[in-house]
């Protein structure tokens, strides 16, 4: 899933609160890129396939350019997904908070 134009501006301004080195830890550049899709991990059941149930995390990923390190980053963490409205669909008619 993409992320919109605002959780984009969300992710560039959390990341520069929260992400102080950014020299790779196997290569020791300092080049990532950035997705701005997001991916998900779930849980595992043992090998077979459940759909639809189960513990499912969002994640950013940050990968360097160097070598392919992968950095996994929890979107809900950074406030990008909100876990009660995990699709973000905006709700006509004011806010419900
Ligand atoms: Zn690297």
């Amino acid at each position: 899933m993409k992320l919109n134009k605002e959780q984009q501006e969300k992710l560039i301004s959390k990341l520069n609160q929260v992400w102080k080195n950014k020299i790779c830890d196997v290569c020791s550049t300092n080049n990532w890129m950035i997705d701005d899709t997001l991916f998900e991990i779930r849980e595992f059941h043992g090998g077979k396939t459940v759909l639809g149930s189960g513990a499912i995390k969002p994640l950013i990923t940050l990968t360097c350019a160097g070598c392919g390190n992968t950095k996994f980053m929890n979107a809900i963490q950074l406030g990008l997904v909100d876990p009660k409205n995990p699709d973000g669909e905006i709700k006509e008619g004011g806010q419900d908070e």
